[in-house]
């Protein structure tokens, strides 16, 4: 897609628009010199470049990339008009985009029926369904993972809650029996699951907890922030295939999370929350003396935490759908390339002498560390921090990022490793890009070349 036809097509659109409603003079405080822009547009264009390149495949750090060109337009054509999604009349055309979108993610996710809305992100989606955990069940607190987001630890404290840590596997994954101890003593409402952390990209057994919550009476959420999207690859063929349980289990679940600015090819500022009974609509009732005049149903702005939402949140991700739709062909596709990079660079990584793998990706994110001598864990976090930062100076540069693995985690996972420190850092890439199913030998060259101090 050509940004530079369409963001043109996109002012001439939007003038043509706002010509229907006749001309007016536009007041002299507004307007701006163009020389005088053009000296600050090039300080403004020069101090971007303090970024690191997140397009580029040789980025394989943390969870970061463009959105896709539909969605820039997307977004950039309705900020022209800056609707706001706080209620139906701050903007119908992307309050209906909002609720078809909405839809769709209830559909990918198994839902028969939902109640759901955009939110600005993940952070703010799981406390809304954290709000309502404690809606529905006043005293009871929360248990998550212990590798789940912190969100969840400290939201809990932001809404009065217990929060139960509950111990994970050796794989990052929630341990069901200590689950269930926890569940006995009959102080906690809800379980939050995590599909894709985000960590290491594990995927919580939600299908065994389902069971295992119905028999105690607890409701669960997911926390598919990360991972959600990756539902498209459940049962697929090919090496990219996921096992299908825990994914079609999230539509027996009580709510869900996805961030469509993680995989979904969006810009920032653009999370979801899905609550599978839409009677949890009674929770955010409220009277507002500002807004709601134009219709009977139920608004955006009824049903969330958040007031003022960019509607070019909503209309970005429309139109992004209506080109790649979340289905397995169609969004499917990204998250398979992705899937596959990281099989082929754990391949590789199996094959070196000098890197080994932390553990095993369950989705697209790859955990590693350079094999040292002594095999300790301080020898192993500085070995990890110089990859690191040597990787991202020099002709030929590599963006990784660093993961604290504390030493159980770690010893849970390498057993003969000294446990000379509390942790180590390791390598983690986040291969979230396509692209990197065709790069991922380079980066993986280069990265040796890294450790071996070349
Ligand atoms: C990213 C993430 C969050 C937080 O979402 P933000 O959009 O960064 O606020 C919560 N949970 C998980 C599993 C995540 O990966």
């Amino acid at each position: 897609m050509d940004l530079q036809h369409w963001l043109g097509r996109a002012t001439h659109a939007i003038q043509q628009w706002a010509d229907t409603f006749g001309p007016y003079q536009q007041h002299p405080s507004l307007q701006v010199d163009d020389e005088l822009f053009a000296a600050v547009f090039e300080e403004f264009t020069g101090r971007l470049q303090d970024n690191y390149p997140f397009f580029h495949p040789s980025y394989a750090g943390q969870m970061l990339k463009p959105p896709h060109p539909a969605a820039v337009v997307g977004y950039l054509t309705t900020m022209l008009i800056n609707p706001n999604n706080h209620a139906l009349d701050g903007g119908p055309a992307t309050a209906h985009m909002e609720r078809e979108v909405v839809a769709r993610l209830a559909a990918m996710f198994g839902y028969d029926t939902h109640l759901g809305h955009l939110t600005t992100s993940g952070t703010i989606a799981n406390l809304e369904a954290l709000f309502v955990a404690r809606e529905l069940h006043p005293g009871r607190g929360i248990a998550y993972s212990q590798d789940a987001h912190y969100t969840h630890g400290r939201m809990c404290r932001v809404l009065g809650m217990e929060g139960h840590p509950v111990a994970t596997d050796d794989r990052g994954r929630m341990d069901l029996d200590a689950l269930e101890d926890l569940l006995r003593t009959g102080r906690v409402g809800t379980v939050v699951l995590t599909a894709g952390t985000t960590g290491l990209g594990a995927v919580d057994p939600i299908h065994e907890a389902v069971p295992l919550a119905q028999r105690h009476g607890v409701r669960i959420h997911v926390d598919a922030a990360y991972g959600g999207f990756f539902t498209l690859l459940a049962g697929a063929d090919g090496p990219e295939g996921l096992p299908p349980e825990p994914w079609r289990a999230i539509s027996r679940c009580d709510s869900v999370v996805v961030d469509p600015h993680k995989h979904g090819l969006q810009p920032y500022g653009c999370g979801a929350v899905l609550f599978r009974d839409p009677e949890v609509g009674r929770f955010y009732l409220h009277d507002s003396p500002y807004t709601y005049f134009t219709s009977a149903e139920l608004h955006l702005g009824e049903i969330s935490l958040e007031c003022s939402r960019a509607g070019a949140s909503a209309a970005a991700l429309w139109l992004t759908f209506q080109i790649v739709p979340p289905t397995p062909d169609g969004l499917g596709t990204v998250l398979a390339a992705g899937r596959r990079a990281a099989l082929k660079w754990v391949d590789l990584i199996d094959a070196s002498d000098i890197l080994e793998v932390y553990q095993r990706p369950e989705l697209d994110i790859v955990s590693y560390f350079p094999t040292v001598e002594p095999a300790s864990l301080s020898a192993i976090d500085t070995a990890s921090a110089r990859v690191l930062a040597d990787g991202m100076t020099g002709p030929d540069p590599v963006f990784l990022s660093t993961l604290k693995a504390d030493r159980e985690a770690f010893t849970a996972r390498h057993p003969k490793i000294t446990a000379d420190a509390d942790g180590a850092r390791i390598l983690r890439s986040v291969l979230m890009k396509p692209e990197a199913e065709d790069h991922v030998e380079r980066i993986h060259t280069r990265v040796e070349q890294l450790v071996r101090g070349r």
